[in-house]
């Protein structure tokens, strides 16, 4: 019967699928088509392929062997278990009782947090078990069961043919006859688990794909034979075929490799279509770092020697400036890494050519940093004085008059290098020569932001882009997310940086104490400590359990308070917040930053950017409340200076949680990040959702970090024969078959 189906034709072509099911196939999975029916893919997760089961009577079976028992229902035990601690564990047990027909013995199957099941098959249905013989509290079990209803009227111990009677299905409507797990069984090989819901269990999607696999001619591949030879990838019928219904565990990696190729290479070619498409006529300029201009005076006169990282990064940005075309490049690096200086760096080389440069910074904490960082760090080189450059800070809060002096110097080109917050997208911040335009923290702006800055050159050339970002992610993920980027990568810390210690406590430890007197004694040495917590004053509602029932989540204000008349009524304590005016805020961060105060209690206002080495202590309240980027980043405020410093993160019940257990381990921020995306998925880092990331089914970025480097690499390469894929039309049905244009404009960066 091969040659009747096509990927094309509705659900409802396959046998058995009526419109009721067909509805229920589209709203609960977004099926519609076969072809969507064979990209619902089975899940991946590690165990969730089983070895098919032999059908074997209670007696013949031993303890570990995974088995199929079939039988009638006698009863169900459905009961909420006590957690363990940690709240680990199932939430809901429903225990049946099956009697094998075969010898008459009856046997327990535990399945956890499904209350649906009893339901569905109720006392006296039959049904199949298939699971792994266990002996529990002195009772034979079969655990990690799957259960699959059968016919009621079958002959006893005829597993054979009895998939029909499946209609006790809750969903009720007619079902494709494609024979019972059970049935199958028979044949050997590897049973799928696909991602399911109450309506439609996994079971019955994979019966309806099975049917809909019987019925597909052999597929065409639309994938070149040379790149499919350069991978040693199968071909598409056998990936398709496989990844569902795969002959072993090896036939299951090799579909999954070729399936994840396929996406990403649509991905990949996606992107880098629409960037050549928006570069076409995109003129940039070329600027060549001079040899003897104030770039090269700023590496000379420096009192440290540059990392390695940080040379190679100056070197890729050195070939960036020099080239016609606009660069496009994100400098990603764990905090400390030493992107300002890189930043300086290129931003002077542009200065040298007698142009501008800009850098943008998400907040006015941040800008004014940076704009203290590279006065420092351009002193040397006669910042502000007369034939030295100038860098002028431009933000909303500077006051009208001054502000309308400055941009007429802006205007006349007299500032080399502006800092600010969004204030510089303004159209009167008129720059007559932007060469080079900076954005830190990428992820806080949007594209449309860059592509503002990049518009104040009225002449058709667009200055040369450079991104900073501190919350580092795996490279492959980069390679994706900023797909229209190159990437550079500091991956080294400049050396005689002490490592951060990090205690994890509850909020009610009696080791608070110890801490306060701790914090004291570092204050008496001329150190200085962080108290961040998460809400500003007690207005906001959130609670946590505490000692005497819920408590509210900790405040800066209330802390501050506490904190100056208890424990360090002998220190001096500031405080600092968001709703604070942005001149209130810099004078506490002055205070601090020159030791007129000993502890600082803050939101995350300092959470990126600020640089005071003299703070050795970070203490953060109910820090399960923030995530493993943000408590890294807080982490990062300290352990900047010579001193030994300390992190202690409170939460009200820390058991458990596996963020601050990842952010103890280590300091390392790109394994930080690999957790973050393993604990919460890639969803972690925007909202995949509305990304070209959504078009990703089978490929996960961390896991599959060679295949998206592979995948990017062939997309250039075909790109550069063939820009338009005109050689390659089988090629442009990858790409719409993968990627939703509307989605991967999401992922532009600019
Ligand atoms: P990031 O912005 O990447 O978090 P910064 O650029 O603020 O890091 O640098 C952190 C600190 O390290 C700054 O005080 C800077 O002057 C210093 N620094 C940068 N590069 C080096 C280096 N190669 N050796 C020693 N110190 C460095
Ligand atoms: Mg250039």
């Amino acid at each position: 019967m091969a040659g009747r189906l096509d990927l094309s034709d509705p659900v409802t072509a396959l046998p058995g699928v009526g419109a009721r099911l067909a509805e229920l196939l589209a709203e609960h999975l977004g099926v519609r088509t076969v072809a969507d029916l064979l990209a619902h893919y089975p899940s991946q997760e590690p165990g969730k392929y089983r070895e098919r089961a032999a059908v074997k009577p209670l007696g013949e079976a031993r303890i570990g062997e995974t088995l199929t028992v079939i039988g009638r229902i006698e009863g169900w035990h459905a009961f909420t278990p006590r957690r363990r601690r940690g709240g680990k564990g199932p939430k809901h047990i429903a225990r049946a009782t099956v009697r094998d027909e075969g010898d008459g013995q009856a046997i327990a199957a535990p399945f956890f947090n499904q209350p649906w099941l009893p339901g569905r098959h109720p006392q006296g249905a039959r049904v199949a078990v298939t699971g792994r013989l266990e002996r529990y509290r002195g009772e034979l079990q079969l655990r990690s069961a799957r259960l699959t209803p059968l016919a009621h009227d079958a002959p006893a111990g005829d597993a054979a043919g009895a998939g029909n009677g499946a209609s006790a299905d809750a969903a009720g409507a007619g079902d494709a006859a494609a024979g019972d797990a059970a049935a199958d069984d028979a044949d050997g090989g590897l049973l799928a688990t696909y991602p399911a819901t109450a309506a439609l269990p996994s079971e019955r999607i994979a019966r309806l794909v099975r049917t809909a696999l019987e019925l597909l001619p052999p597929l065409p591949d639309p994938l070149p034979a040379a790149l499919r030879q350069r991978h040693g990838l199968v071909c598409r019928d056998t990936a398709l075929r496989h990844i569902h219904v795969p002959p072993d565990r090896e036939a299951v990696r090799r579909a999954r490799d070729r399936l994840v190729y396929d996406e990403l290479l649509a991905l990949q070619l996606a992107i880098q279509q629409r960037r050549s498409e928006r570069e076409q006529d995109a003129r940039g300029l070329a600027q060549p770092p001079a040899p003897d201009g104030w770039a090269a005076g700023l590496l000379a006169g420096l009192p440290f020697a540059p990392t390695g990282a940080q040379r190679h990064a100056i070197a890729e940005l050195h070939a960036d400036l020099g080239a016609a075309g606009p660069m496009h490049r994100l400098l990603q690096g764990d905090v400390g890494s030493g992107k300002t200086l890189v930043a300086a760096w290129a931003m002077l080389a542009a200065v040298d050519h007698g142009r501008q440069a800009a850098l943008m910074a998400p907040t006015e904490v941040l800008a004014e940093q940076h704009h203290r960082t590279l006065q420092a760090l351009l002193a040397p080189l006669g910042v502000g004085a007369p034939g030295g450059p100038r860098v002028e800070l431009v933000t909303g809060s500077l006051p009208a008059r001054q502000l309308r002096g400055l941009l007429a110097e802006v205007a006349a080109g007299e500032v080399d290098v502006l800092v600010g917050t969004h204030a510089l997208l303004e159209q009167r911040v008129a720059p007559p020569d932007l060469g080079l335009v900076v954005v830190d923290e990428q992820h806080r702006f949007g594209v449309e932001h860059r592509i503002r800055l990049r518009d104040k050159r009225d002449d058709g050339h667009h200055p040369d882009v450079l991104v900073m970002t501190a919350t580092p992610i795996p490279r492959s993920l980069a390679l994706t997310l900023y797909g229209d980027l190159d990437v550079t990568t500091l991956d080294e810390l400049p050396p005689g940086r002490q490592p951060v210690t990090t205690t994890v406590l509850r909020s009610d430890s009696p080791r608070r104490a110890n801490l306060e007197r701790f914090v004291r004694e570092r204050a008496a040495e001329g150190e200085r400590a962080f108290w961040v917590c998460p809400a500003v004053d007690a207005s906001e509602v959130a609670t946590v359990p505490g000692p005497e029932g819920e408590r509210s989540i900790a405040s800066a204000v209330e802390t501050a308070d506490h904190l100056a008349q208890g424990p360090f009524a002998d220190l001096a304590v500031g405080l600092v917040h968001g709703r604070l005016s942005a001149a209130e805020r810099e004078a506490v961060m002055d205070d601090f930053r020159r030791g007129a105060l000993d502890v600082l209690v803050a939101t995350t206002v300092v959470e990126v950017g600020v640089d005071v080495p003299e703070a050795t202590v970070m203490v953060v309240e109910d820090a399960d409340r923030f995530g493993i980027s943000q408590l890294h980043q807080l982490r990062g405020r300290v352990g900047r200076g010579r001193a030994r410093s300390h992190c202690v993160l409170f939460a009200a019940e820390p058991e458990g949680n596996r963020r601050l257990e990842a952010l103890s381990a280590t300091t390392d921020g790109f394994a930080l990040a690999e957790t973050d995306l393993e604990l919460r998925g890639e969803g972690s880092l925007f909202d995949t959702r509305q990304s070209g990331l959504a078009d990703l089914r089978l490929a996960r970025l961390v896991r599959d970090g060679a295949w998206v480097a592979r995948a990017r690499e062939d997309a250039r390469r075909l790109l550069a024969d063939d820009p338009v894929l005109a050689d390659h039309p089988e090629l442009h049905a990858v790409v719409r078959g993968h990627v939703d244009p509307e989605r991967l404009a999401a992922l532009d960066s600019g």
